[in-house]
């Protein structure tokens, strides 16, 4: 999934990848999903059959591509991934599917993305593990049936709402992934710091996880940055709480851990178009971001810490937001 500001290079990807945990154990906070999904790959287990669809639904970075590792390690199945935009015609899932080897788990990233007509597909498979092929066009086509060996698919979405109904049907389970409160992403924070081997004082620690947007993905990207910042001025020493604020102030992460983008969101909603209402393209116009990533990326959280409100008429900037930007509120009232 796509981040706001800053994109994820290779080494970034990587490093990530060496964060993950592994197994449900490991997997911090979450409790509701880590139990749904505790229940279902234990009952496939007894069963020695492969577990039921999963979709996991939630802001980028809260650890949906994680679950799916976990399912297919603590199930002990190889694990395919793939992602909706990769998926732009029937035939390239047709592909896919074909290729699964027996109790496969196939992840599929942004499932929401992928083309109309491999979702049509996508329902057979999933019901029955089969598709139709079809050969030749007009009166002349047919259609070939094709078994498919028996699989788990993991869909993630950032959008449970873009989903056609009989494609959500289908998933014998829908998670939906919460932002982490300050408690668990200290428990990320730890974790990450204990496998880079940086070391973190408690102040350190609970600063980080206070600005990272209730978002692992965020907290270990600024661990990271703290990380080279206690490492250049620091001279390796233990990351210091003025290393933190020196770093993510570098890094434009504001005190409660608002980054360039979603201030910029704020400032237009405020300042440009007098607290809204606003449609969301025309705040994404004004910003110079694709109304997707306002949507998914940036408006979650703004939604979720009383900053920002949705409403049938548009986008409206809350009297938290005025506060913090440090603008008078409109109506004159005292914040
Ligand atoms: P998503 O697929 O939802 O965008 P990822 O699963 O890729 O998110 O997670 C992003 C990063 O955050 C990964 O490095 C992952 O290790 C870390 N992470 C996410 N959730 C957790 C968690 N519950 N516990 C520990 N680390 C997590």
């Amino acid at each position: 999934s796509r981040e706001a500001g800053e994109a994820l290079d290779e080494t970034e990807l990587a490093i990530e990848g060496a964060l993950r945990p592994s197994s449900l154990d490991e997997f911090v906070g979450q409790p509701k999903v880590r139990g749904q999904l505790q229940l279902l790959l234990q009952a496939a287990h007894m069963q020695e059959r492969p577990a039921d669809h999963i979709l996991l639904a939630g802001p980028p970075g809260l650890g949906k591509t994680t679950l799916a590792m976990i399912v297919a390690h603590e199930s002990g199945r190889p694990l395919r991934l793939s992602s909706g935009p990769a998926i732009q015609h029937a035939g390239d899932l047709a592909a896919l599917l074909s290729s699964l080897t027996p109790g496969e788990v196939l992840f599929i990233d942004e499932i929401h993305r992928m083309a109309r007509s491999a979702e049509e597909m996508l329902y057979l498979a999933m019901e029955d593990f089969r598709i139709d092929i079809m050969v030749g066009k007009g009166a002349g086509a047919t259609s070939i049936p094709l078994e498919l060996a028996p699989f788990t698919l993991v869909g993630a979405t950032t959008r449970s709402g873009l989903l056609p109904n009989p494609l959500r049907d289908r998933f014998g389970f829908t998670g939906h992934l919460e932002f982490y409160d300050d408690d668990d992403l200290e428990r990320v924070i730890a974790r990450s710091a204990n496998v880079l081997g940086v070391r973190l004082p408690d102040d350190s620690l609970s600063e980080i996880a206070r600005r990272s947007r209730g978002t692992p993905r965020i907290a270990n990207r600024l661990l990271r940055r703290v990380r080279d910042y206690a490492l250049v001025h620091g001279g390796g020493a233990a990351a210091s709480i003025a290393d933190v604020k020196a770093a993510l102030e570098l890094y434009d992460v504001d005190a409660i851990g608002l980054d360039r983008l979603d201030r910029a969101v704020l400032d237009a909603l405020v300042r440009r178009f007098r607290g809204g209402p606003v449609g969301l393209s025309t705040l994404a116009v004004a910003v110079g971001e694709e109304a997707e990533t306002v949507e998914s990326v940036v408006e979650p959280y703004l939604v979720r810490i009383g900053f920002l409100g949705r409403t049938p008429r548009g986008r409206i900037a809350m009297p938290e937001a005025y506060r913090h930007l440090g603008i008078v509120h409109p109506d004159g009232v005292a914040l």
